[in-house]
């Protein structure tokens, strides 16, 4: 099957007829279809189409703008469990997963239907008489919006909402890895009543992507994947003076003190590190146990751990689908084999090798190193998989000192019941996101999300911080005083 880019309202093929092949990474066998391997040439024809209709788009109120996004948030709910199975097929987390990630974008849609009546500013007192002062926010322009695999629906969602409400428009170039949902995405924006060329799908790699960032009518880049590719990125748009948002890689940690609830403290941990498959940017991929109950957890740990069931996300008995590409299981392979090197003791999984069925798909076995050290770089470095490295320390202070040693900074958990313990370590965890008995993943759409250190460049994605993103801010003074003020000199 050729699917195709959206521009203009019209689904056209790249311009040199390139395609690009989408796998099921269950199966390897199971083709999805040929997509347009863009190049500069496709972006310019959409980034032009999203530059002319922001002329009509800018203009139409804000409320109303919202209108449309809620109504693309009730056709996100109507195409929830459609939309959920082409994305387990395509990216591979179960489909509790993938409705979860639709769920999302539902959830950001009726916020940001709410959001479009508010888009406040500020009103001050003026320094002088008969003068007032306003602060408004006002659309940017052309957003070229850049996005990973992992959150195919919920991620570009956070930036798209958010940018078209604020009047801007957007060339989304999905990840060559869940291709298919970015088109759902364009369809269910375009039958919510969104004008044409106000929202376009340009699909292709890195060379699509980059022409993206470098096309000078593209006012702002909103940038989600890998901190190497995010710090390129950030550079051109350094260079070209663009405003740019970039969420990255995670090294999640959590915490689980002596008093904690250890069954709990297992639950968090088993959702955090093996839930999509370890391949969410608030994974948790280190785990902190003080030493009076490292030996106790592990055990239970291993005995619940060893129940989870590897499987095809459409698979209703599947708690742990396939990672996302051959590329990505040798990295995690090799990983896995240079925390054997490093001396870490792999007490599960560490093992790719699948047969029968499982053999088509890239699939790896939930892995659990133990007698980590803060050195090994099983420990510092993202893996992006299920594999979960555990750490003894023997107080609350060495715990934070370690899960503060680490180059990113996205989400962290503290398993106590210790109420002192608990608010000091959110005070003192390093990381833009921190949970208190809830492990590292579970972010709501209304609420800031995003990371510190390696992980962000100071933005915010979600809630109402995502519309800083998006919009400008205008500062407005009214004389009504019919003379001549000179600010700073006739009023003192
Ligand atoms: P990636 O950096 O390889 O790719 C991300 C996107 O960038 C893709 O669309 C890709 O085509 C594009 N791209 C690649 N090179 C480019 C270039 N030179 N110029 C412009 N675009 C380019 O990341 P990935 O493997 O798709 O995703 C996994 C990473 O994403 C992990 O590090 C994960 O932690 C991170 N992630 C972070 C968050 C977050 O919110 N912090 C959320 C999801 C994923």
């Amino acid at each position: 099957m050729n699917f195709f880019n959206y521009i203009n309202g019209e689904w056209v093929p790249s311009i040199n007829g390139e395609t690009f092949q989408n796998l099921n990474p269950a199966n390897n066998t199971d083709v999805i279809g040929n997509f347009p391997q863009s190049t500069a040439e496709d972006i310019d024809k959409a980034v032009k189409a999203a530059s002319k209709a922001m002329k009509q788009w800018k203009n139409i109120p804000a409320p109303k703008r919202g209108d449309i996004i809620r109504k693309a948030g009730d056709i996100f709910a109507r195409r929830q469990q459609e939309l959920a199975e082409i994305m387990t097929r395509e990216m591979g987390k179960t489909i509790t997963e993938t409705r979860g990630d639709i769920q999302e974008a539902i959830d950001t849609c009726y916020y940001g239907a709410t959001e479009a009546r508010r888009l406040f500013g500020y009103t001050a007192p003026s320094e002088l008489t008969n003068k007032m002062n306003l602060s408004i926010r006002t659309p940017i322009g052309v957003c070229g919006i850049i996005t990973a695999w992992n959150f195919p629906i919920a991620v570009p969602s956070w930036k798209i909402i958010p940018a078209l409400i604020c009047g801007n428009t957007v060339v989304l170039k999905p990840s060559e890895e869940s291709p298919h949902s970015a088109n759902i995405f364009a369809e269910i924006l375009e039958e919510a009543g969104l004008p044409k060329g106000v929202f376009n799908v340009v699909h292709g790699a890195s060379v699509a992507g980059s022409a993206l960032v470098e096309h000078p009518e593209v006012k702002v880049v909103g940038f989600t994947g890998s901190t190497a590719t995010g710090k390129k990125i950030a550079g051109r748009c350094g260079e070209l003076n663009k405003k740019c948002s970039l969420e990255m890689g995670g090294k999640n940690v959590q915490i689980v003190l002596e008093d904690a609830n250890m069954e709990l403290a297992i639950d968090g941990v088993l959702w955090g590190a093996f839930g999509t498959t370890g391949q969410r940017c608030t994974a948790t991929s280190r785990l902190i146990l003080q030493d009076t109950i490292y030996d106790d957890f592990i055990n239970k740990l291993l005995t619940r751990a060893t129940k989870l069931i590897v499987g095809p996300g459409n698979d209703n008995n599947t708690n742990v689908g396939p990672v996302i590409n051959e590329k990505q299981l040798n990295k995690i392979h090799e990983y896995v084999r240079i925390g054997r090197e490093e001396g870490a003791l792999c007490v599960l999984g560490g093992d790719r090798e699948f047969k029968d069925e499982l053999g088509l798909g890239t699939f790896y076995k939930p892995t659990i190193f133990i007698d980590v050290t803060p050195s090994m770089r099983i420990f510092k470095e993202e893996i992006f998989g299920p594999v979960l490295s555990v750490i003894k320390v023997s107080t609350f202070e060495e715990a934070i000192e370690v899960a503060n040693d680490c180059e990113y900074g996205l989400s962290s958990s503290i398993y106590t019941k210790d109420v002192n313990k608990a608010i000091a370590a959110v005070h003192q965890l390093e990381t833009g996101i921190s949970y208190i008995n809830a492990p590292t993943i579970g972010a709501e759409a209304h609420m800031p999300f995003g990371g510190v250190k390696g992980t962000g460049n100071g933005h915010r994605e979600g809630g109402w911080t995502a519309y800083e993103i998006f919009s400008e801010w205008k500062t407005i003074y009214i004389d009504y005083s019919d003379t001549l003020q000179r600010a700073q000199i006739d009023n003192y």
